[in-house]
């Protein structure tokens, strides 16, 4: 068999790098290039919030190449620090080319998650279990917190947090929302507009409506 082949029989197809393009807004947008976070490995899982089970499908993980990488340093860095925890989990991202998420793909949907900024994270949980917490009582604050300062520390433009956890951070970043007790919403900013030569800046983007557009009520998801 040729080397080729063999390393695709062990890879799978290769993925698109290096040339995503997140198109409209987190919440009326699409996904160009997108690219497949990977279903886990040693520092990490996925997650399927509706279904209650691991790996999330495929479909589901699909980020740009810009939220694919942050995501795979920080979760990295995290595992190596905290040997002794379980590993984080990846919840939905996008859709393969983006576009409306909403509940007809399980439990209550997204209203964002469009075009490939948006990531959810599951908070650790006390008893190490790999799967989302099912109170505010099964997540482990103190790595809660750890996992949610280097998202901020990368520079993301928002981290939604459940009202009930009392984690914090900058008030303009870290905001709490309804519906996040089980787990964290991550919006990294988009890339900065290409400027055109003698071309004036465009505007930045603006801050959403709402964070998901999850309903503004309650605390953790209902079971799907
Ligand atoms: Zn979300």
């Amino acid at each position: 068999m040729a080397a080729a082949s063999a390393i695709m029989l062990v890879a799978g197809p290769p993925q698109v790098q290096g040339a995503s393009t997140a198109v409209g807004t987190p919440s009326h947008g699409r996904l160009v290039g997108g690219v497949l976070f990977p279903a886990f490995s040693e520092y990490w899982y996925t997650w399927n919030s509706p279904g209650f089970y691991s790996p999330n499908p495929a479909w589901r993980r699909y980020g740009t190449d810009r939220l694919v990488a942050m995501l795979k340093r920080v979760l990295t860095a995290y595992s190596l620090d905290h040997p002794e925890a379980a590993r984080p989990g990846v919840e939905d991202i996008s859709r393969q080319y983006g576009g409306w998420f909403g509940a007809i793909y399980g439990g209550l949907g997204h209203t964002s998650h469009q075009n490939g900024l948006d990531v959810d994270i599951t908070y650790p949980r006390l008893d190490l279990c790999e799967c989302a917490p099912i109170t505010p009582s099964d997540v482990d604050i103190v790595l809660a917190q750890d996992l949610l300062d280097r998202f901020v520390a990368e520079g993301v433009q928002y981290v939604f947090t459940g009202p009930s956890l009392n984690l914090h951070g900058p008030s303009s970043v870290v905001i709490p929302l309804p519906y996040h007790d089980d787990h964290m919403h991550v919006r990294i900013y988009p890339p900065p507009p290409k400027r055109k030569p003698g071309g004036h800046p465009s505007p930045k983007p603006t801050a959403p409506s709402s964070g998901d557009g999850r309903p503004p009520t309650g605390g953790l998801k209902p079971p799907a």
